[in-house]
């Protein structure tokens, strides 16, 4: 009988290169290009069209790996990458990884494995607390921020009391979800997937400050139940994807409540702020929402995917999904049995919880406040730099780790600046339209950032 893996030397052998391959990338990160030269097709042009009927040794492999697939990579990790948000892995984090591929474990329920059951349940504790969000959240880790804004909605669908679960909707009048001009399309695609249609997503138009309204939001939802609608919830943003901006919840959450609204938060960028003490203002009003969804892959040094979800109303996140009888007196405290399968729609589960419980306790809560403290410090910095300029302003306020900027002369400049940084290759810029108008957006936010990666910003613009 032929074995997978007749012996580990090989493993171990090959283990020990790849993890000086990793060392050695992380040293010389800076000597890559941000942005790789290849063209539709080129990566897939360097592959055999089947894989060989007998097996390659590593060595070979990753030999093949540095000459056909790095030449196409997009280095999310170069210091020098600011497009999108500039997520970050960190050396803690890989190692977490590592140790969750070895063990391949599976936490559908917590018999499958309790220390994934419990080590979630333990990790979302201590960063709830680090991030000040209050202490009556549950917690839950899945993939990405679009997954948990949907299962949020979800619950907010059954909190609804629709009984959606059991009839489904038809017969029903039109649900509604309410959420900022400026919101992530995950709202849209949420309420497609929930069979509310994207005409179930209301957008609510944004102030100077790209802030989702309140009076026009109350509006909105008048204008609906007068249609004879059914609104359910609003959706609002802690951190905005274009420019950081941060939806009024002081006003939101009691207008939410008293239209008895479950009030979602997307802070999939933002959140992970609240680690540090002096930017909690983030949070100002969230003691109203039902569910926030915040991502460690965004701004928390944790390689994707590794997204939260809290809520104050587990079981209603219960209801949406467990199978079987839910028994509305089920009170979850850290001690009870938890089966994270019941809150989502997926049954099998990453052990995802070990690379975050890594990052938290290799690296501790001051270094990584410090090294996002220095972000958003960096970001400052690029937006008082940019002022003093003749040819620059800012498109939008400096948020956080976030700044949006244009050329005085206006788009066609604007563009032209945007192409020259991005076609040096030793940075990469994303780009955005606010009010009609281009800018250039710079997020920070890599654990390897210096002054020096971000004034190369205003030396090529
Ligand atoms: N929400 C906001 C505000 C975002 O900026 C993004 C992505 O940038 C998302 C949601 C989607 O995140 P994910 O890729 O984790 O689904």
């Amino acid at each position: 009988m032929p074995k997978l893996d007749p012996t580990t030397d090989e493993f171990r052998a090959a283990g020990h290169r790849l993890i000086d391959w990793i060392g050695d990338y992380f040293e010389r990160i800076d000597d890559y290009p941000v942005l790789p030269h290849v063209q539709p097709g080129d990566v897939e042009r360097r592959f055999d069209a089947a894989p060989v009927a007998d097996g390659k040794p590593y060595d070979a492999l990753l030999r093949e790996f540095e000459e056909k697939i790095i030449p196409g990579v997009t280095h999310w990790n170069h210091p020098s990458f600011f497009a999108y948000f500039a997520i970050t892995g960190s050396q803690a984090g890989v190692l977490g990884e590592l140790l969750s591929a070895g063990l391949n474990l599976n936490g559908m329920v917590w018999k499958t494995s309790p220390s994934v059951t419990e080590l979630e349940t333990v990790t979302l504790r201590w960063l709830r607390d680090a991030l000040g969000l209050p202490d009556n959240l549950f917690g839950i880790i899945n993939d990405t921020a679009s997954i948990n804004s949907f299962l949020a909605l979800a619950a907010a669908r059954e909190a609804a009391g629709l009984d959606v679960r059991r009839r489904g909707l038809s017969g029903l009048p039109p649900l509604k979800i309410y959420c900022s001009e400026h919101a992530h399309s995950s709202i849209e695609k949420a309420a497609i997937a929930l069979g509310l249609g994207i005409d179930g997503a209301v957008k609510i138009a944004s102030d100077d400050r790209y802030r989702m309204r309140a009076d026009l939001l109350e509006q909105a939802i008048a204008r609906d139940r007068a249609a004879g609608a059914v609104p359910i919830a609003v959706a609002a943003t802690v951190g905005t994807t274009s420019t950081g901006s941060i939806d009024p919840l002081p006003e939101i959450g009691p207008l939410a409540a008293r239209e008895k609204l479950w009030l979602h938060v997307d802070a999939s960028y933002a959140g992970p702020a609240g680690i540090v003490p002096e930017l909690r203002w983030i949070w100002e009003g969230i003691e109203h929402a039902d569910s926030i969804t915040l991502n460690p892959h965004k701004w928390l040094f944790t390689p994707v995917d590794c997204s939260v979800l809290y809520t104050r109303n587990p079981h209603a996140l219960r209801s949406a999904f467990a199978l079987g009888e839910v028994p509305p007196y089920l009170t979850l405290t850290d001690t009870a049995e938890i089966n994270y399968m019941d809150f989502g729609l997926q049954l099998g589960r990453r052990f995802r919880a070990l690379k975050l419980w890594m990052i938290l306790e290799h690296y501790g809560i001051e270094r990584l406040r410090g090294v996002i403290r220095d972000h958003v410090a960096m970001a400052a910095r690029l937006a008082e730099e940019i002022g003093k300029r003749d040819d620059l302003e800012l498109l939008a306020p400096q948020m956080l780790s976030l700044v949006v900027f244009r050329k005085k002369g206006g788009d066609e400049e604007t563009m032209a600046a945007f192409e020259r940084l991005n076609a040096t290759g030793e940075l990469f810029v994303s780009n955005t339209r606010l009010r009609g108008r281009l800018g250039i957006r710079v997020a920070i936010g890599n654990g390897a950032t210096e002054w020096r990666h971000v004034a190369r910003i205003l030396d090529l613009a």
